[in-house]
């Protein structure tokens, strides 16, 4: 299987454990693997002109336009160290990412599926120090207000709260399956059971690959 080209892109709720399974299967198959966030950070610390633009976007919080992430994206896909294929982890994200991803294609899209109560299981309960920013899970018996070895508290930011985790993987779901439809007709769609342990879930990744 080593002398084929794969372009796998990953798709999976938060949670899932895509981007452990993108480096899982960059080891096992010798390609980078990459998400558009680090690709948008990366052109920052390039101090380009793009990426100046980048960093005023996402400095004030918003998100960076699909077709300037798509730009980042296939000015990355044109390196030569892309070659033999590469692994794409969050990428397309939406219908408009969906339809700006124009320049290449890929081989294999592979849907990573956990139920809703299991991603909410497994994100919620996060906590994180307010002065060093250290996370915590409540599963480890750690509470709201305990004491941070800095000396801070921890505190549950809104984003970790179960009504925030369910509207993002709300979101996820409808917007999934609008790209998923496109990329189904075409025949590159793969589901995979994501519930197990990491090797587990690498094991069935790969016997899709096959
Ligand atoms: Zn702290």
């Amino acid at each position: 299987m080593e002398q084929k080209i794969y372009k796998i892109f990953i798709m999976g709720p938060q949670g899932s454990g895509k981007g452990t399974q993108a480096e899982l299967l960059s080891k096992k198959l010798g390609i980078p693997a990459f998400s558009m966030g680090q690709l948008l950070r990366d052109e920052i610390t390039t101090g380009s002109l793009l990426g100046e633009q980048i960093a005023s976007i996402i400095n004030v919080g918003n998100l960076v336009p699909d077709t300037i992430a798509a730009s980042v994206l296939k000015e990355r896909l044109e390196k030569p160290d892309l070659k033999d294929g590469y692994i794409l982890d969050g990428f397309p994200r939406d219908r408009s990412q969906y339809e700006a991803f124009t320049f290449d294609k890929p081989t294999h899209v592979i849907v990573i599926e956990v139920p809703k109560e299991e991603s909410l299981r497994r994100l919620s309960g996060r906590l994180v120090c307010g002065i060093c920013w250290k996370t915590t899970n409540k599963e480890t018996g750690a509470q709201i207000g305990d004491l941070c070895s800095c000396g801070g508290k921890y505190i549950e930011r809104d984003d970790d709260k179960p009504e925030a985790i369910l509207r993002r993987l709300d979101i996820y779901q409808k917007d999934t399956l609008s790209i998923i439809d496109g990329y189904k007709k075409e025949g590159l769609v793969y589901f995979v059971d994501g519930i197990g342990g990491k090797e587990v879930i690498h094991e069935r990744i790969l016997a899709l690959l096959k």
